[in-house]
């Protein structure tokens, strides 16, 4: 094994961002090609940044993303968050007791690990399905969870999203909604309507996935269970500071729904180009991924690397070679090794597809030549 602990995940991570660093110096920003997906962006003029003060900014900017928040996700407040790890973990302090039951309706298990995490935290029993029949309520439920479009961009069935709402209203259980990118997959590309729309309490966003936001999370929802939440986000410091706040405002104004859109067809056509030289390449809502086990499959050569190694060298060689950043390389501890290439952000908008499939076949060749041998593949690894 090259990468067997968090502490090699986070050495990985430190040479890849000094590998970015190097291109950037050397080539300049134009040589790198991030297709993560969580390109986010800070958008701001010099007159805005000079109002980032400690009590101005937040005068000035949360009033303002207000309208534009609320535009955006729909409900009647909206707070903004360090992460939505934080809205979520912030939604349990404030509406689960311990040994409550907390139910989970999904497209495709994993959820986000921040939502048993936090049910763990205050002590109650957390339930997840990604079987619509096998869902049901509990006796003793004090939060219903749906996630409106899982880590790998599955999206829920609109009328299975429906009747979970409807199931908990029936019971008087608030629901909140994960919908980290699903605030914009769900509603751009497959026409759904915003989760407050369709009746969730609380719905929370990622303000850098598919849109040129900074990290950080955007609940919105029912104006009473807001206050109760912003209380306990402010007691345990899970609030956006103004500099992200102001970075929100800009990147939902900036959000541009064509560019979804445009990459929702366009994968079809990267997909098409990979497919004619290797067989496990899949398509995700705005992009293609292979993940771990399909890359390994496609190696013909015999070696002892695990599938996870294998994606990681990968990962490592598209960005040595050829400045393209995903995910593998980059990640923090325990994200998922798939190789995702995404084509709704910035970078990827003028890439030629025919190009990209070329630099992706050249970097597996080169994958294939060092792949059996272990130290070498250290070595592009750390
Ligand atoms: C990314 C993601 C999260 C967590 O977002 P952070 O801003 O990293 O806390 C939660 N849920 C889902 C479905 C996600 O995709």
């Amino acid at each position: 094994m090259i990468v067997s602990s968090s502490l090699d995940e986070v050495k990985k991570r430190e040479k890849a961002l000094f590998i970015i660093k190097d291109l950037i110096e050397n080539k300049g920003r134009s040589a790198l090609f991030d297709l993560t997906g969580l390109s986010g962006g800070f958008i701001a003029s010099p007159s805005q940044i000079s109002l980032l003060e400690t009590y101005v900014g937040p005068a000035i900017f949360e009033q303002e993303l207000q309208e534009v928040g609320i535009e955006h996700m729909g409900g009647e407040k909206v707070i903004p968050l360090n992460r939505t790890s934080s809205g979520i973990l912030a939604t349990i302090l404030t509406l689960v007791s311990k040994g409550s039951n907390v139910v989970h309706y999904l497209a495709e298990l994993p959820a986000h690990p921040s939502i048993p995490r936090s049910c763990n935290l205050v002590g109650a029993n957390y339930f997840e399905t990604d079987v619509f029949d096998e869902f049901s309520i509990p006796e003793g439920t004090s939060l219903v969870v749906v996630t409106g479009s899982t880590m790998d961009h599955k999206v829920i069935d609109e009328d299975e999203f429906r009747k979970v709402i409807e199931m908990a209203h029936e019971r008087n259980i608030p629901v909140m909604v994960d919908d980290a990118s699903g605030a914009r997959l769900r509603t751009v590309v497959f026409n759904q309507p915003k989760a407050c729309d369709l009746g969730a309490d609380i719905a929370i966003t990622s303000t850098d996935k598919l849109m040129p936001g900074p990290r950080g999370g955007l609940m919105a929802g029912r104006e009473d269970l807001i206050d109760e939440i912003k209380v306990k986000v402010n007691q345990f410091g899970l609030e956006a500071q103004p500099p992200a706040v102001l970075a929100m405002v800009n990147g939902i104004k900036h959000f541009d729904e064509d560019n979804l859109i445009n990459s929702f067809s366009r994968k079809d056509e990267l997909f098409g180009l990979l497919s004619e030289k290797f067989d496990n390449f899949e398509t995700t809502p705005t992009g293609v991924m292979i993940s771990p086990e399909g890359l390994a499959d496609e190696i013909s050569v015999e070696h002892y690397l695990s599938d996870k190694d294998v994606a990681f060298v990968f990962s490592f060689i598209l960005l040595k070679d050829y400045g393209i950043i995903t995910i593998p390389a980059v990640s923090m501890p325990g994200a998922s090794a798939t190789i995702r290439f995404d084509l709704s952000t910035n970078d990827a908008f003028n890439l030629d597809l025919n190009d990209l499939c070329k630099k992706i076949e050249s970097s597996f060749n080169k994958l294939q030549e060092v792949v059996i041998n272990e130290d070498e593949c250290r070595e592009i690894v750390f």
